[in-house]
Order: structure tokens, then sequence, then C-alpha cells
């Protein structure tokens, strides 16, 4: 197999062989004409089963996270969603990260629930904890290294022990690394998920969502209740996202060349009681982190010391609205810096629950930009 970067440009993507554009069209049609009844031209017949634009993507992810079969959705939930409805049905049970992504916690809690499927938050990064969260109905346990916000790293090639000797699958939320930093496949997951709106996109300018795996039975299943459901991104989703793709380590070599100095930063700093970014040495994952991550990727989030007053959370507020480079936003990934307040913003859906974060958690988001200009920025938020 080609390194990282050619697989990038070129996996799933010749030039056409009509007219020789280099970058894939975007095949902007819901139907394909047929020769005679069943007759398809490269097996394309309607764009919710199939699309050439999005078949490319597919290829190409496949490469990249180094498994034979990938499948494009419309975004990153959508993904997971179609993932938990194969994999799982009614009675089974899921373990899933103690601070596992908001959204991936409301959809088990509040949406597969109700159709009878259990979950159970666990720290993955404590595997005698993890094995003792398994019940004989745990089908499958829902990872993510580093995870969101905490920036915790689990072992995943020893969860993967965890996870077959009992028998059932475990699959990787990929998104924080992105495959450049860390292809779970290799460590022996089933699945390996990508909400493509972050990385893999890497502008903020699309939404996604990818899935990989080498299980043949698992990616039939999966295309058939894609195309039942309907979970499909447009071909200039898809199209985004490839091109978005094509720089993904050049940009993910910057960003953790910027987070690296944003996190060392920030812990000199008197005001920040706590830096969580797996690069530093006195991170808790650091070690497992070098193993099993090329690098340790734009994700920085710290605890602003309390100033003292009633709201534990009023410093971080103040912090998150006083950047001017950082954007106060939700998402992550995109070349531009992004700063939030997790416990009010995309982790809100976890108040009161195990995942609750702390209250005064910042995360950034760290960008491509010059270091110098965001460690400025931020020293001035700070204040
Ligand atoms: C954003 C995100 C998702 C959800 O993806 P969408 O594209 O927003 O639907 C899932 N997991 C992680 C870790 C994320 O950051």
């Amino acid at each position: 197999m080609s390194g990282f970067s050619t697989r990038a440009i070129h996996a799933g993507q010749n030039p056409d062989p009509t007219t020789g554009s280099v970058i894939p069209p975007i095949y902007a049609t819901s139907t394909f004409a047929q020769d005679g009844v069943g007759g398809t031209r490269g097996g394309y017949e309607y764009a919710r089963s199939a699309n050439p634009t999005r078949t490319a993507l597919a290829e190409c992810m496949a490469a990249l996270e180094g498994g034979r079969y990938g499948l494009i959705f419309g975004s990153g939930m959508s993904t997971t969603d179609t993932l938990l409805r194969v994999a799982l049905r009614p009675g089974d049970h899921l373990l899933i990260p103690l601070d596992a992504y908001g959204g991936t916690f409301r959809l088990v809690d509040k949406v597969l629930s109700v159709w009878g499927i259990e979950h159970t938050p666990v720290d993955l990064s404590d595997l005698a904890a993890t094995r003792a969260a398994l019940r004989p109905t745990t089908r499958m346990i829902w990872s993510e290294s580093p995870t969101n916000p905490l920036l915790g790293i689990a072992d995943i090639a020893a969860l993967a022990d965890v996870a077959h000797s009992a028998d059932i699958r475990l699959v990787v939320d990929n998104t924080f690394a992105s495959p450049y930093l860390q292809t779970p496949l290799a460590l022996g997951a089933d699945v390996v998920v990508h909400s493509t709106t972050k990385y893999l996109g890497g502008h903020s300018d699309v939404v996604g969502g990818a899935l990989v795996t080498d299980d043949s039975e698992l990616a039939e299943q999966l295309a058939f209740a894609q195309n039942s459901v309907g979970a499909v991104p447009g071909p200039f989703d898809a199209w985004l996202t490839l091109r978005g793709i094509k720089t993904l380590a050049v940009r993910m070599e910057r960003h953790s060349d910027n987070a690296e100095r944003v996190a060392a930063a920030l812990a000199r700093h008197p005001k920040v009681s706590k830096v969580y970014y797996p690069g530093l040495p006195e991170h808790l994952g650091h070690e497992v982190a070098a193993k099993q991550m090329r690098r340790f990727g734009g994700m920085v989030s710290f605890e602003v010391a309390p100033d003292g007053g009633d709201d534990p959370a009023a410093e971080a507020v103040r912090v998150c609205g006083a950047t001017r480079l950082f954007i106060l936003a939700e998402s992550l990934g995109g070349v531009e810096s992004l700063i939030e307040h997790p416990a009010k913003m995309t982790h809100a859906s976890t108040a009161g629950s195990a995942l609750e974060v702390p209250a005064n958690l910042v995360r950034l988001s760290v960008g491509i930009e010059d270091a110098d200009d965001l460690i400025e920025d931020l020293l001035q938020a700070l204040g």
C-alpha cells in the first residue's frame, strides 16, 4: 500500500474515463439511464443507492483507514444511527465512553433507548471497569480516543481484546484523531466511524459522516440499511470532503504543532488550573497515545481557575467570549481556531448525567494559523 498522502490524493480518484477530468465530477443527478431493463452502466441506477462522487469518497476513506469497505453518510450522527440500528436489537446493551460525544450520548440515551437498546457509560481507559460493565446482553463497545472534550485515551488494541474475548464488536469513533494520526482497524477495531465534518473535510464548510470495516456481511447490511433509510450525502458534499482530504496530512501536522505550543503555554498560565492534551507527558493517557497515534492532534481543553464567585462557570464563559482570533463556535477540525464552553454548548445534553463535564472547562480546536498569534490571543483573553 502506498503512503498516506498518496492515498489521500489518489485513492478512488482516477481521471474521469470519458473526459479526463482530473478531479472526480460532482454527479448532480438523481437517476441514471439504463441500456435496456436492468442494464445499468457501472451499477448506478438511483442516487440514494449510489452516486459516483460518493463512491470516490468511500474508496478514499477505506484506503485511508486501511479497510475493505467504506460507506459515506449525510452526517456523523446518521452514520452512528445506521450502524447502531444494524448491529443492535431491542434488549441489546452497549458500553459508551464516560465522556462520549454529546450527540452520541443523546442518540443512545434519548432516541435508541425508546427501542429497548440499553447503554452504560464507562471509563474505557480502565480495562477492569470495562470488563466489569459487560453484561450477557452486551453486543458492542463504542469508544472514542481521544475523547471529547476531556481528551481521554483508550488503549484501542487492549479494548479490542476485551471485546473479542466477549465475542462482541469494538467500534472506534476516530473523529478527533483522523486516519492520519490513528488507524483503529490496524489495532483490532471492527468498525471505525467518522464525522467527516471535522478534520477530514477540514474547512468548516460541509457536514458528513463515514464508516470503514473489513466485515463484508456487516458492510452489506449497512449498505442495505443506508439505502432503506436514505442516510446519504449529496454529491457536492462528497466532493467538498474529497477536496479537504487531499491536504489532511499537512493540516494534521500543523494542527499538532500548534496545539503542542498552545497546550504548553496554557500549562504555564496561573489562571489555568488544568490542561487536557495527550501530548503533555503528565497526561494520564500520554504513553498509550504515543504508542497508537502518530502525533497528538489539534484539540486542547483546559480548566479556568474559578474567580471565587458563586458561579464556577463564570470565568470560563468570560474567557470564551474574550478571544479575538479564536471564534466562539461549536464544531472542530477546521483550519480556523475555535473556542467553546462544553457544559453550556456541545455537552449541554449531558447535564445531570454521569457524563457531565466540568463547569469551568474550555475546549479549543486549534487551527493552522500562526501559533504565536493564537497564543497571544489566549493570553489576552485569560487576562
Ligand atoms: C461532531 C462529532 C460527531 C457527530 O458528527 P456530525 O457530523 O456533527 O453529525 C460524532 N463524534 C464526534 C467525536 C464528533 O466530534
